[in-house]
């Protein structure tokens, strides 16, 4: 089987799901090779092994973390040559990173995969567009570039190596031009990441502002909380919090629509969660039609009383 590098995402020493989906499939068309950019290879490598990598390159350039996606694209372009297919996962980063790195390679592209298996050509995929109304299954030649959205398959874990090697890579000047002057990280809210929660509890327009309720319930069950873009564009909660097609996708376990009428822009991002709880005080709202379990009521009153229960189970 050939090679197929696997850029990871991680935090504190921790690799993120989304990593681990991108080994689960990788190992279904190649031998992964998972990249580190950074200096945490040794800590994340095991972690990556237990999900199949079969080696980590560790580029710990200081360029790296000085400048926006350049170097990154000069280090992946010279890791994988022109024959070794890369899979990222579907990050606004990672999708600039993408589409530099295939017009580099003069490869194919293709973003926010859902699904991939060896195709007649190399490696095909399955794309979900249109807020999930269409699939589309494309192939993009021998040695793609491809990111994948994530939630798309639940990650397997499968016997691979840890060991890490520390590769130099040469970046151009070309990559340092858009230096980064400050970057500030997000206080931890202490929930988890939206992305990757197995539990949902998302607020929308019926929460009048007041994210208060949703936020006690989540910290309840332990879930992370989202919004609709109503409440976002609202200047109620942050951006990176919205769920939808033009926010984020996810597929938790469990879903709460609190106050959110069922746009199919909404819908885009939350329709695949396995079990999706509906608030909302009038019965006719759209969002009632994916619901496991709807309650027909004035979230301000239903939130308060399901985390007192939940507090009390
Ligand atoms: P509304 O549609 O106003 O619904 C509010 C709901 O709250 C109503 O059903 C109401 O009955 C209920 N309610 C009110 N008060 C209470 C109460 N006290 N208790 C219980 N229920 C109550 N939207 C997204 O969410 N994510 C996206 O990524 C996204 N991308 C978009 C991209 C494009 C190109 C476009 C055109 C739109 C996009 N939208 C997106 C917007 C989308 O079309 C809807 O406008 C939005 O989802 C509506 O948000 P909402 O459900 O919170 O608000």
């Amino acid at each position: 089987m050939s090679e197929i590098l696997v850029v990871v995402e991680a935090a504190d020493g921790t690799v993120g799901k989304p990593t681990f989906e991108l080994l689960t499939l990788a190992r279904r068309v190649g031998e992964p090779v998972t990249v580190v950019f950074g200096s945490d290879a040794a800590t994340l490598a095991p972690q990556l092994a237990a999900y199949g990598a079969t080696r980590t390159l560790q580029v710990a350039d200081p360029a790296i973390g000085e400048y926006l996606v350049g170097p990154k694209v000069d280090a992946l372009a010279e890791l994988a040559g022109d024959d070794i297919p890369v899979l990222l996962a579907s990050t606004p980063e990672n999708k600039e990173i993408a589409g530099r790195l295939a017009v580099r390679r003069d490869s194919g592209l293709i973003t926010d995969a859902v699904d991939l298996n060896a195709g007649e050509d190399g490696i095909a995929t399955t794309q979900s567009v249109f807020a999930g109304n269409w699939t589309v299954d494309a192939e993009a030649g021998p040695n793609p570039v491809i990111t994948v959205k994530a939630n798309s398959i639940a990650p397997e874990q499968a016997a691979g190596s840890d060991a890490v090697e520390e590769v130099s890579v040469t970046i151009s000047d070309a990559a340092k031009t858009a230096r980064i002057v400050s970057s500030e990280e997000k206080p931890p809210t202490g929930r988890p990441e939206l992305g990757e929660a197995a539990i949902v509890v998302s607020g929308g327009r019926g929460t009048g502002g007041n994210f208060e309720e949703v936020e006690a319930f989540a910290d309840a069950l332990g879930a992370a909380v989202g919004a609709s873009r109503a409440a976002v564009d609202s200047g109620w909660y942050p951006h990176n919090f919205q769920v939808g097609q033009t926010g984020k996708t996810v597929s938790p376990q469990l879903y709460v629509a609190a106050g959110i009428s069922g746009a199919i822009q909404h819908r885009a991002g939350m329709q695949t969660s396995k079990a999706i709880v509906v608030v909302n005080k009038d019965p006719d709202a759209p969002i009632f039609e994916l619901a496991d379990l709807g309650i027909v009521g004035d979230l301000h009153t239903v939130l308060p009383a399901a985390t007192e229960q939940v507090k009390q189970a």
